[in-house]
């Protein structure tokens, strides 16, 4: 086919200049060998009816840090890793829409974005916006990153959406319709209900599920589904979900930045290689081709992949060439397209889609390729992203109490941090060192920010005693981030002269709570006095030599030098706290004759007399065998829960990929060749510590793990604490290191793990509901991951182990858990990050594997009992108190200082199955509310039941002037969301009963109801009642 002449601009000036009719001048046109010529591509927008409609999706996938850092691949340093620079894309893209109204694109990744927008004149501002408004710019998804689904915290999720929805809402007044998670590694029911229905979001699209899932799906035409993520929310969270034939990049052969090697479409008669016709057909024939495992007569095509369009005019070029010609042909019907157009158009094909449940994970893309090791791949930083976004929590909740300022210390350079550290190479642990250090150095910087914040507003709370008159100074609070391995400055310094130590404890939780709380020390006879000058109980217990290690060897390795004191103990005492409040405890020398800490006994276990040995002063025991020192026995006497119990520690071997199939265990991968019981044939004897608080049980499994089991007095659950590293691998045996707890119960190959910390999902061995599946890798293929934890039950009992950060686990033996606690390989598992995940700590050149310490939490209930300790102690866990550490100056702490404070009515808690996920005050200064129901339906006979937050006692010193309730992300009011919100049909179910949510919020009343799973975001204008001093 030739090419269409369409203006004279380019005739030569010769022939337009001689005086013909218009007749003979086209005569001459026709005779006149083709000319190179400006062809106008027709690329007008349309969606033709009965034909298959191809929708271009132009887009970039821009890792917000992988290989190398966020900012690195912003402005395209260290372009030897990779030739990535999003600043590139952003103004290549920006330029190739203002050239055509009729090209989209959309963006996903708002960290960079945000980057991007803060450096452009107002002049360019002005013309993106209209980019934005005309549609042409369309933000998707609209998170700071594109988060992973596996490893983070539901809170985590909802936080760095808020923010990314946050920006796009105030810069642009847009609000994101589609969710967009093309990459994470299989995807989590929460994602689907919660950060996809609960946004407002009419679809979300995505590329990886199972490969076997895939060949069914594409078989079956159920590629596109709806998706009901939660069972106690059903219908009423469901959204359209558009599983992608392939990946998330072009059909082959459509591949289009300037090194890839697709033909361009060459339609200039004077050059060779001229190729229209052939590539129209390549096209039409890959559009047939989708369209036959697609519904409906529209298919989607992602013209993009990683960090693409950093020359946009090399993709857009063809694009438009495709449409033009695609469209002249006539077969199909292409056109420039966007998720959002996509789905319109889905929806508007009035069709009925197939259900969905659950989950879609593990993620396998071949057989021996289970993507389950990045469940805990870099455990360390796993474990300090879900303590700092514990800590940004009450922190925002401290910033509210004071007011937030703009000029001091506030919360946002943690925010931004956290938001980054979700992405889906991020906490899931699959980005290059360098980059996970990058990661971590945010954070610490934002965490050193929010620890100021925190500290003046403790002061400015406890100073703000009435009646006090002029203030002298303002109290000086510090703080003890390294707590974890006993180093604590204002806490082991001597408490000698009549010195105090002073120690705020915060409870960012909703209901009073009692936990012991524990701080090292140096001095030994020391008294413990609560809020109202009460000695209390307390005790005192030696530090293990793991933490003794750990505390020295990692205080240099994070604060360039060892501490000077020598902590003796750990001091601990049951602390009481109000709710949303703080108590405050003393801690002096003791008289020579007065009370006193009590000293622990320590006793080992070969000095036993007896042939067991029983743990635990209050109702739950454990035995243990004297001479092999193994756990045998759980017993509660309180419910009369009697169980044999074992536990063992165990190694996986990682496959080194030589074998038939190269596929190594590594970063994301886990492909383990065979599992290896750590033995303890020369286990040392346990040491046994009691006391009137807790017992512990100190054992050292090998030279490299040792474990501290910790049974309170006032709780029935066990406590473990767990040392593990340097793993060795000088035997060049990658190892993944995990725990198991065994038991005699019959559990049917059936247990269930927690979606991102929300909704337990059932689970069966060797079994997926949605195809028949083919076990490969019977370890990997039956991991999932875990964030709160994970349970297995019989007729009789139910057996739960909570966790303190995500790890991957399973049940591969009836009565059995097992978690993967840590892993340091020895390959890559070719996955692209191209190093090998083997974490090193070094000081002064010298380096060694990465040591973690973290805690699990093992409890059993009576069947239908262990959802009140899951979700309420779960939330403990999640949100541990916060210690904040002063020294009384001479005069009386109590007679200057407010010493017990509760920000809500003191005579009011939230119920026990509700939690304030977030509490904070925005720059406008209102105030964002999120409240969560913490039970899923039929979990617990009381708290399954709908719950009731009274606003009013909740804001008990101020007036609420208005409450508006929002979409999750607060981007828009809820009742407008539930309006715009499309409506999809899904096969087969016109008889379920629909799900009655909490209904409006009674201006009068101010009660919030919530339903099981439910979770209520408002905006809330205050008035403050008694105005605060700021
Ligand atoms: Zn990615």
């Amino acid at each position: 086919m030739m090419a269409r002449i369409s203006s004279l601009r380019f005739l030569p000036m010769a022939i337009a200049t001689v005086p013909l009719t218009l007749a003979l001048l086209l005569l001459a046109l026709c005779l006149l060998p083709a000319q190179p010529a400006y062809i106008a591509y027709n690329t007008t927008p349309s969606i033709v009816p009965g034909k298959i409609n191809v929708h271009l999706v132009p887009h970039s996938h821009d890792d917000v840090g992988w290989l190398k850092t966020v900012d690195q691949y912003y402005v395209g340093a260290n372009n030897s890793i990779r030739g990535a620079c999003v600043q590139n894309v952003l103004d290549s893209v920006i330029s190739a829409l203002l050239d055509d109204k009729n090209r989209k694109f959309i963006y996903v990744e708002v960290a960079f974005f945000q980057r991007w927008w803060r450096q452009q004149s107002d002049a360019m501002k002005i013309k993106v916006k209209e980019l934005v408004d005309s549609g042409q710019l369309e933000f998707i998804n609209g998170g700071m990153c594109m988060h992973d689904e596996a490893t983070p915290h539901y809170i985590d999720l909802i936080d760095q959406t808020t923010l990314g929805h946050q920006f796009i809402k105030k810069e642009f007044g847009q609000i994101p319709r589609v969710g967009w998670q093309i990459d994470p590694f299989g995807h989590s029911a929460v994602q689907a209900y919660f950060l996809g229905a609960e946004l407002g979001f009419d679809s979300l699209f995505f590329a990886r599920i199972d490969y076997q899932d895939r060949a069914k799906r594409l078989k079956d035409k159920t590629l596109e589904v709806i998706w009901r993520g939660s069972k106690s929310l059903g219908s009423s969270s469901q959204i359209f979900t558009g599983i992608f034939p392939r990946h998330y990049d072009p059909p082959d052969g459509f591949v289009f930045e300037i090194n890839d090697v697709s033909p361009p479409v060459q339609d200039d008669v004077l050059l060779f290689d001229y190729n229209v016709q052939e590539r129209v057909d390549d096209f039409v024939a890959a559009a047939l081709a989708q369209a036959n495992v697609t519904r409906t007569n529209h298919i989607m095509w992602l013209m993009g992949t990683d960090f693409r369009y950093q020359y946009a005019n090399s993709w857009f070029r063809q694009m438009d060439k495709f449409i033009h010609y695609v469209n002249q042909d006539g077969r199909v019907h292409a056109l420039y397209s966007t998720p959002t157009i996509y789905t319109d158009a889905k929806y508007t094909a009035n069709e009925e889609w197939p259900l969905k449940f659950d989950d879609f994970f593990p993620y396998a893309d071949h057989p021996n390729a289970y993507w389950t090791g990045y469940f805990t791949s870099r455990p360390a930083f796993k474990g300090y992203v879900r303590a700092m976004s514990a800590y940004f929590l009450a922190a925002r909740q401290l910033e509210f109490f004071k007011g937030r300022t703009s000029s001091g210390p506030n919360t946002d350079a943690l925010a931004d941090a956290l938001a980054i550290a979700q992405h889906h190479d991020a906490v899931s642990g699959t980005q290059r060192q360098h980059v996970a250090a990058d990661y971590a150095l945010r954070i610490s910087i934002g965490y050193l920010e929010a620890e100021k914040l925190v500290a003046s507003t403790l002061s400015f709370l406890a100073d703000s005693k009435v009646g006090m008159g002029e203030k002298k100074s303002t109290t000086n609070f510090q703080q003890c981030p390294l707590l974890n391995i006993s180093h604590c400055p204002p806490s082991e310094a001597a408490l000698q002269n009549g010195k105090r130590l002073v120690i705020v404890i915060y409870n960012p939780l909703g209901w009073q709570r009692n936990n012991v709380v524990r701080i090292p020390v140096s001095d030994e006879n020391l008294i413990v006095q609560d809020s109202g000058g009460k000695i209390i109980d307390s005790q005192l217990l030696p530090v293990s030599n793991a933490t003794l290690k750990l505390r020295s060897f990692y205080t240099k390795a994070y604060l360039g030098a060892s501490p000077t004191e020598s902590v003796k103990y750990w001091l601990v005492f049951s602390a009481s706290v109000p709710s949303l409040g703080f108590s405050t405890y003393t801690v002096s020398a003791a008289t020579q004759t007065g009370p006193h800490s009590f000293m622990s006994t320590v006793s080992s276990s070969r000095e036993s007399p007896d042939a067991t040995i029983e743990v635990g002063q209050g109702s739950l025991k454990l035995v243990y065998t004297a001479d092999a020192g193994k756990l045998t026995q759980y017993v509660n006497t309180r419910n009369q829960v009697r169980a044999n119990a074992e536990q063992s520690y165990s190694y996986y071997s990682g496959n080194d990929g030589t074998d038939k199939d190269p596929q190594a265990s590594g970063a994301y991968v886990f492909r383990p060749n065979m599992t290896y019981p750590i033995k303890s044939d020369q286990k040392a004897p346990l040491t046994v510590i009691r006391g009137p608080l807790l017992d512990e049980v100190h054992e050292e499994i090998n030279s490299w793990i040792s474990q501290v089991t910790r049974i309170y007095k006032e709780k029935e659950h066990a406590e473990v604490e767990f040392t593990i590293g340097p793993i060795p691998i000088d035997d060049g045996i990658g190892k993944e290191v995990t725990t198991k707890i065994t038991t005699a119960m019959q559990t049917n190959a059936t247990f269930y793990t927690d979606s991102n910390g929300r909704d337990f999902i059932k689970r069966v061995r060797d079994f997926r509901t949605d195809w028949d599946l083919e076990v490969h890798q019977p370890v990997a293929g039956n991991y999932y991951p875990i964030n709160l934890g994970t349970y297995v039950e019989d007729g009789e009992t139910e057996l739960s182990l909570l966790v303190d950060r995500a790890v991957g686990g399973s049940s591969l033996v009836d009565g059995q858990i097992e978690l993967m606690l840590h892993r340091r390989m020895t390959h890559d598992d070719i996955r692209g990050v191209g190093e090998i995940l083997n974490e090193t700590v070094c000081v002064q050149n010298k380096c060694e594997g990465l040591t973690i310490q973290g805690k699990f939490y093992l409890r059993i209930d009576p069947k239908g009992a262990g959802a009140r300790w899951r979700r309420t102690f779960g939330q403990e866990i999640y949100s541990p108190l916060l210690l904040a550490f002063s020294e009384e100056d001479g005069t009386s702490w109590s007679e200057s200082h407010l010493t017990t404070f509760s920000a809500i009515d003191p005579s009011y808690s939230l119920p026990g199955n509700v939690a304030l996920i977030t509490l904070q005050e925005l720059e406008d200064g209102r105030v964002l509310l999120r409240l969560a129901h913490l039970y899923e339906i039929g979990e617990d006979e009381e708290y399954s039941g709908t719950a009731s937050v009274e606003l009013k006692r909740l804001f008990s010193n101020r007036t609420i002037v208005k409450v508006t309730e929002t979409s999750l992300s607060a981007n828009q009011e809820r009742a407008e969301m539930e309006k715009r919100r499309l409506n999809w049909k899904a096969e087969g179910s016109s008889q379920e009963p629909e799900v009655k949510r909490g209904g409006p919020v009674d201006p009068a009343k101010l009660v919030v109801e919530l339903i099981p799973m439910e979770v209520r975001t408002f905006i809330i204008e205050l008035s403050y009642l008694q105005k605060h001093s700021s």
